[in-house]
């Protein structure tokens, strides 16, 4: 007998039909002889409402009271599942995250999972109980309600795969698995049948929302093999897992984000320290700063550009007029309208080549970059918001994507590495 942890996302559990097709399969796997902890998100867009509700009753609703309310759409769908599992035959309990013993820190909003106190679910699972919790939330130490962050459901599979010694963590979608882009964007994307969690990691966190960052980093901490699964069919999926001793393919795929803003602040006196004085203060209001570059001085003077969450971007400002204010730069401005395009793949270490491929097949495109960050297995571009899909499916096709996993003949001649 094995223990399962199923995760079901919003579309899956979008109406009540697919409530009771989610309840099947969760039924046909308990008997096939399994435990069965399943998690799942609130009903399609119900977080999104939820939001725009709190928005329409305050400026800037406390944090705490926005937690109350979001967690209550993960409860709307555990306690409809449930009963459509009770329906179907099988006994099966709705667990709040407090009640799963998902315990967070105090960061309403994107709290971190601090402990699992997994003895209910355990003896739940133990008599035999299919255990339905809700994902995204926990209680804080202070006995508080709290959320883990958009996509946090993920989050929560990922923690209560690892607390239960789960054989696997499945992860149902709207989707046939991790593509080499999105597939709401790139028609032809191909379906990975594997992935290493560094390369996903790297994907997730460019903005491929098919897995939150978060709980790939959580599951590679903890060795726990990911199988993301369509919720509606038996297709195979992909892994996500270790992938000890396989040769990785050059290029894993490409992530889009459209929800980054850029912040330029110029004409920065260039002395020692002063990088230090602009982000130090962002950094202190927790903002996640992405993307940096400083631009060779001029005169004694510099520019210094970087990204932020558009969410963000309202905190970010008056911050951002203090810090120009401080270092005595002449001016800021800030960008709402950019996007990120990346491309992912462990060869990118030992193929500079595809850089300048990548570069390329965006110039040919007509399609300027405005910022580039890399890392040892990621290449990202800044470019304008509308022209974030054409520049996805411009790279897509540069490096043939869609036909099968990229070998070195498959880069296109003039980035071949020359040896
Ligand atoms: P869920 O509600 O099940 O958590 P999400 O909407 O969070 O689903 O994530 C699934 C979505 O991720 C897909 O519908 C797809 O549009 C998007 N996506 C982005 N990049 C990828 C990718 N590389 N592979 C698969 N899906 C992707
Ligand atoms: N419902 C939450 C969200 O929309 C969590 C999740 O779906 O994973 O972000
Ligand atoms: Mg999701």
């Amino acid at each position: 007998m094995a223990l399962i942890v199923q995760k079901y996302g919003g579309t899956s559990v979008g109406d009540a039909g697919r409530i009771r097709a989610v309840a099947r399969r969760v039924v046909d796997t308990a008997e096939r002889g399994n435990q069965v902890c399943v998690v799942v998100s609130a009903m399609g867009h119900t977080t999104d409402e939820l939001l725009g509700l709190a928005a329409s009753v305050a400026r800037l609703p406390h944090p705490r009271e926005l937690d109350m309310l979001l967690s209550a759409g993960e409860r709307i769908s555990m306690a409809l599942l449930a009963m459509a599992v009770n329906e179907l035959g099988r006994e099966a309990v709705s667990l709040t995250g407090a009640q799963a013993g998902v315990v967070t820190d105090t960061r309403h909003g994107s709290a971190r999972i601090v402990d699992i106190r997994a003895q209910r679910l355990r003896d739940t699972l133990g008599r035999g109980v299919i255990a339905i919790v809700a994902g995204f939330q926990g209680v804080s130490s202070e006995e508080d309600e709290t959320t883990l962050g958009r996509g946090g459901s993920d989050m929560t599979a990922v923690a209560l795969a690892a607390a239960l010694g789960a054989a696997a963590c499945e992860i149902h979608t709207d989707v046939e698995g991790v593509f080499t882009a999105d597939p709401r964007i790139v028609p032809d994307a191909r379906r990975l049948r594997s992935i290493a969690y560094d390369e996903m990691l790297e994907l997730a966190a460019s903005g491929a929302q098919v897995l939150m960052t978060r709980s790939v980093e959580v599951a590679r901490a903890h060795g726990v093999p990911l199988h993301v699964r369509p919720s509606w069919s038996e297709g195979e999926g992909t892994w996500v897992r270790e992938e000890k001793g396989m040769e990785r393919p050059i290029i894993s795929g490409i992530a889009h984000d459209r929800s980054v803003a850029k912040v330029v602040i110029w004409g920065v006196p260039d002395r020692p320290g002063i990088a230090a004085r602009v982000f130090r203060p962002l950094a202190e209001a927790g903002l996640n700063i992405d993307m940096i570059v400083q631009n060779v001085s001029a005169e004694g003077r510099t520019d210094i550009s970087f990204t932020v969450p558009s969410a963000d971007l309202a905190r970010a400002d008056p911050i951002v007029a203090g810090i120009r204010e401080a270092v005595g730069a002449e001016g800021a401005v800030t960008d709402d309208d950019i996007g990120t395009v990346s491309l992912v793949g462990a060869g990118l270490r030992t193929h500079p080549e595809v850089n300048a491929e990548l570069f390329a097949a965006l110039a040919d495109a007509g399609i300027n970059i405005e910022i580039i960050s890399t890392s040892p297995i990621r290449i990202s571009c800044v470019v304008r918001r509308a022209e974030v899909d054409r520049a996805v499916r411009q790279i897509h096709d540069r490096f043939a994507l869609g036909e099968e996993s990229i070998r070195e003949e498959m880069i296109p001649p003039s980035a071949r590495f020359a040896s």
